[in-house]
C-alpha cells in the first residue's frame, strides 16, 4: 500500500488511514491505496466491516488542488471509480469523519454505507463556489439521503453543515464522543450489512413538479446568471426521477459542461490568484518577517475603529488613539455596538465579544501608542495632516516599528521622506466597511524595506484580508480604475440613460451594485471633493458637471437621504428620485446634449471596458504585480462577480481584440477622447494574448 493510506486489520475490521496531509486531499498518491485497501478487505475472509478514517482534523478536503491542472488529476483509480468499488463491497463500510468532509472527501464518505463523525466535524459539497456541481455522485447520493430541499440548500450555497445538523439529517448515523477510531470500530462491530446510498430513493416535500419549479425559480434568482446552482437542481431533479445510473450520467454531462464553461473558470482563476498575491517577485519567499504583537491605531473614525476590529478579531492587543476623549470614546462605542450587533444575530458568543473588547485600549496621547510593533494612521486625508502626524510617530515610535498610513490617495513617498526611516513607511489601505471588507492594498513606498512589505503582506493574511501589493500613484489600483468607471457612468447620464437604468445593468451583469447607487453608499462628497482637486492638478481632466449639480444640493447618498436616488432612511433601498431626472434633464439642456437610447450591452461595455483600459496602463507601468492581482482587487474590494473572473480575467474571455475594437469605436462616440487605449492592450490585443498569459 502506499505511504499516503495505511491498511491495518483489528478484531475483524479492516481500517484505512488516509495520510496526505494537510487535508487528504484525494490525490494521485491517495486514491490507489484507498481502492487496494477496499478491494483487500473485501476479499479477506477474516474481515467483517471496514472503516475509512483521516485525521482528527481531516477527514478528506476532496480533490488535491497541487494536482490541478496536471497530469495526476488523471491517475486511476478516479473516485467514481472508487465509489464503484464502494458500492461492489461486500461488506459494510464505515467514513469515520474527523475534522471535515468536503467536496470530494464528502462523496468518498457518501460511497461508505455509514458515517460516524466527531461533534465538531463539518460536511459539505462546496463544488459550487468554484462555479461546478459534485462530480463523483454527490449530486445523487446526498439527496437521497437528506432529501431533495436540503440537499439543493446544501449544493448550491456550499456551505458545509455541523455534524449534529448531519445527524438530524441521518447524513451522519452516530457522533462519536471519545476516540474517533475506537467509536468507528464499535460502530462497524454492530453494522450487519452494507446500506448502499445507490439503492435509496429521494424524498420530496410535495409534488415533485412544483417543488422544483420553486427552487429554480428561488436558486435562478440568487445566481442571476451564474449557471452551477441552476445545475445542481437540474442533477437533484433527476436524482429523483431517474435511476441512479442515469442520474450520475447527467451529472457526469453537466458537470463537463461547467468544468468548460467561462464562469468556472474564472472562479478556479480567483482561486489560484488569491494564493499568488502574497508572491513578491523581488521579495524572497523566506524574507525574515518582523514579529507583530501589538498594534496602535490613530484615529478612532469611521475607518480607525474598524481597522482596529480587524486586530482584536485576531487576538493582537490595539491601542486606538484620537485627540480627545470623547473622540476616542465615540469611536470605541461604535465599535462596542457593533460587535453587540454581531452578537444579537447569533454570529459572535458574546465571550468572544468581551475578548475582542478587552484587547483594544483608547488612548489619547501617541505616547501611549509607542511600544506597539505597527502603528497604522487613519487621520483626516489632508497631506499636511499626514506629514505632522509621520513626524510626530517618527519621534515616538520604537525603532523598528513599522509606520503604515491608511490613506486612500495621498502620496506614500512623500509621507515617507518626512520621517527619518522611510524604509518603515507603507501604506495599509483598507476598504470601508475595515472589519468587513476583505481587500488591503498594501502600498509600497520607493524606500520600503523587503522585511516591512513581506511583515505587512503576512500581517494581511493574519487578519484575514486579501493584501495586494501596489505601488504609488493617485488612487492606488482600485481606486484609480474605479475613477474611469464613474466617468463613463456619468457620461452616460449625459447621453440619456437614467441612473436607474445605468444600475440596474451593471447588477444584472453582476456587480454586487451599480455605480451610482455606489456613490450614493460611499458619499457623493468624497468624489466631488476629488474632482475639485483633480480640476487643479490635471486641467486635462474631462468629466461630466452633472455629479457636481447634485452634490451642490446637499444630496451626498444615504449619508444625507438623497443622492441619486431617494432614501426612507433607515432604509436603505434606493428610490428612484424625479428631481434627479430634473437635475439630469437640465443639465442635457445646458450643455446642449442630444440623447439616445443605449442598450443594456453597451453600458456594461463602457463601465467595464473602462477599467480594464485603466487597468492596462497600471499593469504596464509596474503599479500591479500581476493580472490576477487586478482581478483580486475587484473581486474582494469592489463588489466585481466572482464569476466573472475579475475585470482582467473578463477582458480575456471576451477576447483583448474584441475590447480594443469597442474602444476604439467608442473613441469616435461622446466625450471620445477621454478613451486612450493602453500601450499594452494594444499590444497584447495585436498578438492574439490575453492579460492573465
Ligand atoms: P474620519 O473623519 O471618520 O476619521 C478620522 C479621525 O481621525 C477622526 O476621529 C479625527 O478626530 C481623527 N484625527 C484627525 N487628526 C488627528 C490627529 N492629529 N490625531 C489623532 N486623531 C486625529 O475619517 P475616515 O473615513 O476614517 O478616514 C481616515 C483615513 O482613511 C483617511 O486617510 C481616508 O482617506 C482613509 N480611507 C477612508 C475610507 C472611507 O471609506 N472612509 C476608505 C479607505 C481609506
Amino acid at each position: 500500500m502506499s505511504d499516503a493510506a495505511s491498511y491495518s486489520v483489528r478484531d475483524g475490521i479492516a481500517v484505512i488511514t488516509m495520510n496526505n496531509p494537510p487535508v487528504n486531499g484525494l490525490g494521485s498518491v491517495l486514491r490507489p491505496g484507498i481502492m487496494d485497501g477496499i478491494k483487500k478487505a473485501g476479499a479477506d475472509p477474516a474481515v467483517k466491516a471496514l472503516v475509512i478514517i483521516g485525521s482528527v482534523k481531516a477527514f478528506s478536503g476532496g480533490a488535491d488542488i497541487r494536482e490541478f491542472n496536471t497530469p495526476k488529476m488523471n491517475v486511476l483509480p478516479s473516485l467514481p471509480e472508487i465509489n464503484d468499488a464502494q458500492d461492489a463491497c461486500p461488506k459494510p463500510m464505515i467514513a469515520a469523519i474527523g475534522g471535515f468532509a468536503l467536496g470530494g472527501g464528502l462523496e468518498l464518505a457518501l460511497g461508505c454505507h455509514y458515517r460516524v463523525a466527531l461533534p465538531k466535524s463539518l460536511l459539505g459539497l462546496p463544488e459550487v463556489k468554484l462555479g461546478l456541481l459534485p462530480g463523483s455522485g454527490g449530486t445523487q447520493r446526498l439527496p437521497r439521503v437528506v432529501g431533495a430541499a436540503q440537499a439543493v440548500q446544501m449544493m448550491t450555497t456550499g456551505n458545509p453543515i455541523p455534524a449534529e445538523k448531519a445527524l438530524q439529517l441521518g447524513l451522519v448515523d452516530e457522533i462519536v464522543q471519545g476516540d474517533l477510531l475506537e467509536g468507528a470500530i464499535a460502530f462497524a462491530k454492530k453494522a450487519q450489512a452494507p446500506k448502499r446510498i445507490r439503492d435509496m430513493t429521494v424524498k420530496v416535500d410535495g409534488d415533485p413538479k412544483q417543488f422544483f419549479e420553486k427552487a429554480r425559480a428561488e436558486v435562478g434568482k440568487a445566481a442571476r446568471g451564474f449557471p452551477a446552482p441552476l445545475e445542481i437542481v437540474a442533477c437533484v431533479e433527476a436524482a429523483v426521477g431517474k435511476p441512479f445510473d442515469e442520474g450520475r450520467k447527467e451529472e457526469r454531462q453537466r458537470f463537463a459542461k461547467l468544468v468548460e464553461g467561462n464562469e468556472s473558470k474564472a472562479l478556479r482563476h480567483m482561486f489560484f490568484a488569491e494564493r499568488q498575491t502574497t508572491k513578491i517577485p523581488d521579495v524572497p519567499e523566506d524574507t525574515k518577517a518582523r514579529e507583530i504583537k501589538s498594534a496602535a491605531v490613530i484615529g478612532a473614525g469611521t475607518m480607525g475603529g474598524g481597522i482596529a476590529m480587524n486586530f482584536a478579531n485576531a487576538g493582537i492587543p490595539v491601542t486606538i488613539m484620537d485627540m480627545t476623549q470623547e473622540a476616542v470614546d465615540k469611536g470605541v462605542a461604535k465599535i462596542k455596538a457593533n460587535y453587540a450587533s454581531t452578537v444579537s444575530k447569533g454570529r459572535l458568543k458574546q465571550e468572544a465579544m468581551d475578548k475582542c473588547m478587552a484587547l483594544i485600549k483608547p488612548v489619547t496621547t501617541l505616547e501611549a501608542g509607542k511600544d506597539a510593533d505597527i502603528v497604522i494612521e487613519a487621520v483626516f486625508e489632508r497631506m499636511d495632516v499626514k506629514k505632522d502626524m509621520f513626524r510626530k510617530l517618527d519621534a515616538v515610535m520604537k525603532p523598528g516599528a513599522i509606520l503604515a498610513t491608511n490613506t486612500s490617495t495621498l502620496d506614500v513617498n512623500e509621507i515617507a521622506n518626512v520621517t527619518k526611516r522611510p524604509q518603515d513607511v507603507i501604506g495599509t489601505h483598507f476598504f470601508s466597511p475595515a472589519n468587513v471588507m476583505r481587500l488591503l492594498e498594501v502600498v509600497r513606498g520607493a524606500k520600503t524595506a523587503n522585511d516591512v512589505l513581506a511583515t505587512t503582506m503576512k500581517l494581511g493574511k493574519t487578519i484575514k484580508k486579501v493584501p495586494v501589493v501596489s505601488g504609488v500613484c493617485d488612487g492606488f489600483i482600485g481606486n484609480r480604475m474605479v475613477e474611469k468607471y464613474g466617468q463613463q457612468s456619468l457620461f452616460l447620464l449625459d447621453e440619456g440613460c437614467s441612473p436607474q437604468q445605468v444600475d440596474a445593468a451593471a447588477y444584472k451583469w453582476g456587480m454586487a451594485m451599480g455605480p451610482l447607487a455606489m456613490g450614493d453608499m460611499a458619499g457623493l462628497d468624497i468624489g466631488w471633493e476629488i474632482r475639485k482637486r483633480r480640476t487643479i492638478e490635471r486641467p486635462d481632466f474631462i468629466y461630466s458637471k452633472v455629479g457636481d449639480k447634485i452634490a451642490e444640493l446637499g444630496r451626498y447618498g444615504q449619508k444625507t437621504g438623497k443622492g441619486w436616488y431617494k432614501y426612507n432612511l433607515p432604509d436603505r433601498k434606493p428610490i428612484p428620485d424625479p428631481e434627479v431626472e430634473k437635475i439630469i434633464a437640465d443639465y442635457r439642456k445646458e450643455k446642449n446634449i442630444q440623447t439616445r437610447q443605449i442598450s443594456d450591452e453597451e453600458i456594461v461595455e463602457r463601465l467595464i471596458y473602462a477599467l480594464v483600459n485603466e487597468a492596462a496602463y497600471i499593469l504596464e507601468e509596474g503599479i500591479a504585480l500581476r493580472a490576477s492581482d487586478i482581478d483580486m482587487v475587484y473581486l474582494t474590494g469592489y463588489g466585481f462577480p466572482a464569476y466573472r473572473g475579475g475585470p482582467m480575467f473578463y477582458a480575456d474571455t471576451v477576447g483583448l481584440k474584441n475590447v480594443l475594437n469597442s474602444i476604439l469605436k467608442f473613441q469616435a462616440g461622446y466625450q471620445g477622447a477621454v478613451w486612450k487605449p493602453a500601450p499594452l492592450l494594444v499590444k497584447l490585443a495585436n498578438e492574439g494574448r490575453k492579460f492573465n498569459d
